[in-house]
């Protein structure tokens, strides 16, 4: 039996993946515009490594886990590298088939490791890290209390490739209002380049209740850009994106436009889609308010 803190998060690309909890929410929890982790029970906290090998035992034993483990909860690269390399040792050892493991990270977590650490930590086997970039607008970095800049998070992201760690970085479509929303859509379009991650995730914002954003929204001091404008954002970072050799994805169930594209072959061909869907400006078009479950209305 796998004891969960309740509710826990993985990325998407996760769905097929053991959750091995291994840390309690999230150390920096402070981001303006999340609300996942702000529970009392979900209180930042690593859990002894005697009840993490036990939580391993168990799922191995229930045949849980087979081929994929990501570490959870909101950024388990803050453990210390031998606590990791602990953990991942013990996973090698019991999960013969193991190929892949995957965890979220901060910026901050990157920068406090050495790059000795990180290789260490990539060839005892973390295969890939999903950092929220958000944005690359400094100006919008500072409001949204992100605990990065620009300039951070393309030095986290080289550190990255240099140890071999593929990176899966996610953007935020909307985050920096209606007044940031083209100074932000250029930055996070010039970030992504300078940082040239393996794989982009782009996502809509949506205002939850429990996250300090929602508060700024409803006293009108945050103002969502309309649905058209963040598809204009999407263009503009696809626009001043040039990934070597990447995937960039707007595919999340919050966005309005799913997009799939090859970079930078299928680069020319996705924008044009972008460009005729903004062209046509029909919403119909669009993914509809309902299916992305949206909290328009306090
Ligand atoms: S967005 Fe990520 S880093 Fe920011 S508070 Fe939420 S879990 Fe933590």
């Amino acid at each position: 039996m796998v004891e969960y803190v309740t509710p826990y998060f993985r990325p998407p690309s996760e769905h097929k993946s053991f959750i091995l909890q291994a840390t309690i929410g999230c150390s920096h929890n402070n981001c303006t515009y999340c609300a996942m982790y702000r529970k009392d029970t979900q209180k930042f906290r690593v859990r002894p490594m005697e009840e993490i090998k036990g939580i391993i035992d168990n799922a191995v034993s229930s045949e849980l886990i087979t081929d994929r483990v990501f570490i959870a909860d909101g950024n388990a690269l803050v453990l210390s590298t031998n606590k990791l390399l602990e953990i991942m040792g013990y996973l090698k050892k019991s999960v013969p088939g193991l190929e892949r493991i995957t965890m979220y990270a901060n910026v901050g977590d990157i920068l406090r490791k050495s790059q000795e650490d990180l290789n260490l930590i990539k060839e005892n086997g973390l295969e890939m890290i999903y950092i929220g970039f958000e944005s690359g607008d400094d100006v919008v970095l500072e409001r949204i209390k992100k605990g990065a800049n620009f300039d951070e998070t393309v030095e986290a992201s080289k550190k990255l490739k240099k140890a071999g760690i593929i990176n899966s970085a996610m953007v935020l479509l909307g985050v920096g209002g209606k007044e940031r929303s083209i100074e932000h859509a250029h930055a996070t379009g010039k970030l992504l380049t300078e940082s040239d991650p393996e794989y982009v995730g782009a996502l809509s914002l949506q205002i939850r209740e429990g996250a300090p954003i929602h508060q700024e929204w409803k006293e009108g001091k945050f103002e969502l850009p309309e649905k058209f404008q963040m598809i204009k954002e999407l263009e503009i970072i696809v626009e001043n994106t040039n990934l070597t050799n990447g995937y960039f994805f707007s595919n999340h169930i919050s966005n309005y436009l799913p997009i799939k594209a090859k970079f930078p072959e299928e680069k020319d061909k996705v924008l044009e889609q972008i460009r005729e869907v903004l062209k046509a400006n029909n919403e119909d078009l669009l993914r509809p308010d309902y299916y992305r479950d949206v909290v328009n209305q306090y």
